[in-house]
């Protein structure tokens, strides 16, 4: 609490840091060690229902938004022991790869300040990296988890679609939304994925598959497990740093008795085009609630109903949310709805199919988390296709469903955080926190960034 305290005027990953709440919660655990989670100070992105608390999405049109009820993934950290902390910064509606699109400031990355953390859990990212809470929730679109993850230099899971409920979790787009979890180690993810995994009735779409004990599964042998390697997706656009490292995690894999096998996913590179079509196409429909008449923030002064939509939307929005309700509005409007929006599905159902056959050769596919470290701030915040392409090697598994893990694996040059990806089978969430901790085990960074803050 008190660490959320010091290092938020400089970093920036709390929108509200919840004292009382957090007490409160605390005396109510102490001593119950029987609770799984019991005393875990955890963080919460600010897209995910909280009860009586602000629940903004980093952005104006809620501002003022309290949620009237917790999404099932907050009821059951409260049911487990956890601590929650506070509410985190991010990207405005979950649109960004940098956390500089949030209405409330930018967060600063801890491994160096002048540097984005990643988007769009950039807060979440950095509650973990910088030693405040030892996990917490962010959520996923395309990438929103794993790569703030790469860049702040800790581990970050999208577990498969379905696998955690998403009742409660402002939607984005809804047939790639998940809510995902940091840690500082595959062992904390793997302890608060064992208490939110699970079938809820809530929400139509979480699926009634058994949760399997995910500690079971952390410092086990990999020497029977098989990682595919997509070569073909090591080159252009990919930084020399990044590549150095996630090439010698290969090899460190291989001395830990990991086979590894090539594998092809020939529309790997279609992913970004068929992401940004899907995802806004779902965002304009999505975001069409926000009105002026049922949540958060509505115009003063309009002359009449049209006017008060018009003039809250127009002063609620930021500018990257505009663009992506124009763009999905386009893509699904008549004329247009073939061309795109139908054709879009079709690619991700042929991305979808990549995955399953190469999953009949092996247990995880690897490769970089990010094509680059984490960037200066202001460097892509001018060029939206720079800035989408930092999830070049992310959206693939939301358009399929699977899961996929981002494991720290090596610093660069200058000191920046690397991180390794393993995409998995579905519901193999367990086969990706067994192989992230074996890695983390035997190959630590050895660096702390809480060291360079405060
Ligand atoms: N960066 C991607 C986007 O801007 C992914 C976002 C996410 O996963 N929420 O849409």
């Amino acid at each position: 609490m008190a660490n959320a305290e010091k290092l938020n005027p400089q970093l920036n990953s709390f929108l509200s840091i919840e004292h009382e709440h957090a007490l409160r919660q605390a005396l109510a655990v102490d001593g119950r060690s029987e609770m799984p989670l019991a005393g875990m100070a955890i963080a919460v992105k600010d897209n995910i229902c909280t009860e009586g608390m602000r629940t903004s999405c980093g952005s104006h049109i809620l501002h003022n938004y309290r949620a009237q009820y917790n999404a099932t993934a907050i009821e059951r950290l409260n049911n487990a022991g956890a601590v929650m902390v506070g509410k985190t910064n991010m990207d405005e509606f979950a649109m960004g790869s940098s956390n500089e699109s949030s209405a409330f400031g930018l967060v600063r990355n801890p491994w160096d300040v002048s540097r984005v953390p990643g988007g769009s859990s950039g807060g979440s990212a950095v509650a973990v990296a910088s030693g405040v809470v030892r996990a917490s929730l962010g959520s996923e679109t395309g990438g929103s988890v794993r790569q703030p993850a790469a860049l702040c230099g800790i581990v970050g899971l999208k577990p498969t679609y379905g696998r955690i409920s998403r009742y409660g979790l402002v939607a984005f787009a809804s047939s790639l939304d998940n809510i995902g979890i940091f840690g500082t180690t595959a062992s904390d993810v793997a302890d608060v994925l064992g208490v939110i995994a699970g079938h809820d009735p809530k929400d139509s779409t979480s699926a009634d598959v058994p949760v399997p004990d995910y500690n079971f599964s952390l410092g086990a042998d990999v020497s029977g497990k098989t990682i595919g390697v997509p070569r073909a997706l090591f080159g252009e656009g990919l930084d020399a740093d990044v590549r150095h490292s996630v090439e010698a995690s290969i090899e460190n894999f291989r001395s830990l008795g990991a086979k590894i096998v090539d594998v092809e996913l020939p529309h790997a590179k279609y992913g970004i085009a068929v992401y940004y079509i899907i995802a806004t196409a779902e965002a304009s429909s999505n975001l069409a609630r926000y009105d002026g008449a049922r949540y958060g923030f509505r115009a003063d002064n309009a002359p009449g109903l049209r006017e008060m939509y018009f003039r809250t939307r127009e002063a609620g929005f930021g500018a990257e949310v505009k663009r992506r309700i124009m763009l999905g509005t386009y893509v699904l409007s008549s004329g247009y709805y073939d061309a795109y929006y139908s054709k879009a599905q079709k690619v991700r159902n042929l991305v979808k199919q990549d995955y399953e056959r190469s999953f009949a050769n092996c247990d995880a596919i690897l490769t970089p988390t990010s094509p680059s470290t984490a960037f200066k701030i202001g460097e892509r915040s001018d060029d939206p296709l720079a800035m989408y392409l930092s999830d070049i090697y992310t959206v693939s598994a939301n358009l399929a469903g699977v899961p996929a893990i981002s494991v720290p694996c090596g610093l660069s040059e200058n000191g920046l955080p690397i991180g390794l990806q393993l995409v998995g089978n579905f519901w193999s969430e367990d086969v990706l926190l067994n192989l992230a901790s074996a890695y983390e085990t035997a190959f630590p960074l050895g660096v702390d960034p809480a060291v360079y803050v405060g």
